[in-house]
């Protein structure tokens, strides 16, 4: 990949790079529509990553389908497509860790300790190996897009991060791999998340600005549905994701839910009007 990467960059071509985990949806699509237009090359790497997955969460299960992905990302025009095996990433003497300050003591990376550490380090990895110019992240996961533009700024990558938006199915859940996992009724229950982030919008239209009744209305929602279990509801600064009692301009609202084993995450900027 270094060597192909290498020419691509001899030929004066950008190379424009989405990481995925693979089993490829919709959402990954517009990652890889996105690096079309921006880059000469497009490279979209299919990783699971185990440096992110704590012990007893979904490594061994997560969907894979790497013909699957292949005809799909091929299909948006990605050029090249990096399918490293785990060992080729992490030898048996694997030992250095890219660590993270502020970012991680919130949200996700409470209940997830070492998982922006394994993000952080698996990406490291990938610019060294891929070497883009651009790479895209999807604001699915808000607090990753987050936590690589601050390692990009931090560690002075020569790389330009760009973000894009959630893409969601007709009925508004937000497209995960980890969806299949759901069972009809617990699909059901999934949808909460984003009708609970709809209806936090609106009583903020209505003149809802203290960010504790939203978060207990959206709380109460979801927890009215089966098999749902809170990780968090939380609004906060969509820079520092510090928490935000009165929302005066605009907040970042994330929420984590296990529905079933599945653990799902969904976001939304919420807007107060005129602002
Ligand atoms: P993953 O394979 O889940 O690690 O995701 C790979 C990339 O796709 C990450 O940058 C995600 O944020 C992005 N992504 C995943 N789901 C969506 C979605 N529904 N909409 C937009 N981007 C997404």
């Amino acid at each position: 990949m270094q060597a192909r990467s290498d020419m691509i960059r001899r030929e004066g071509k950008t190379i424009a790079f989405v990481p995925t985990m693979g089993f490829l949806h919709e959402g990954h699509l517009s990652l890889i529509k996105k690096a079309r237009q921006l880059g000469d090359a497009v490279v979209v790497s299919i990783f699971v990553n185990p440096a992110q997955f704590a012990p007893g969460e979904d490594f061994d299960s997560y969907p894979r389908a790497l013909e699957r992905d292949c005809d799909l990302a091929e299909k948006e025009g990605t050029d090249v497509i990096f399918a490293p095996n785990k060992e080729d990433l992490y030898s048996a003497v694997f030992q250095t860790y890219v660590s993270l300050g502020e970012l991680p003591n919130h949200l996700c990376g409470i209940s997830r300790p070492i998982f922006f550490r394994g993000v952080a380090t698996v990406v490291t990895k990938l610019f060294n190996i891929v070497k883009p110019h651009f790479a895209i992240f999807g604001e699915k996961d808000y607090q990753q897009l987050l936590v690589v533009r601050q390692m990009v700024q931090d560690l002075n990558f020569d790389i330009n991060i760009v973000g894009s938006p959630i893409v969601r199915e007709p009925d508004g859940l937000a497209m995960s791999s980890r969806n299949t996992y759901l069972s009809t009724e617990q699909r059901t229950s999934a949808l909460s998340l984003c009708k609970s982030l709809k209806k936090a919008q609106t009583l903020l239209e209505s003149g809802t600005t203290d960010a504790a009744t939203l978060i207990n209305e959206a709380s109460d929602f979801i927890t009215s549905h089966p098999e749902t279990v809170i990780d968090y509801v939380a609004i906060c600064d969509p820079e520092t994701l510090e928490d935000i009692k009165t929302i005066d301009k605009s907040a970042l609202m994330a929420i984590a839910v296990k529905v079933g084993v599945t653990r799902l995450i969904d976001n939304m900027i919420l807007k107060v009007a005129g602002m």
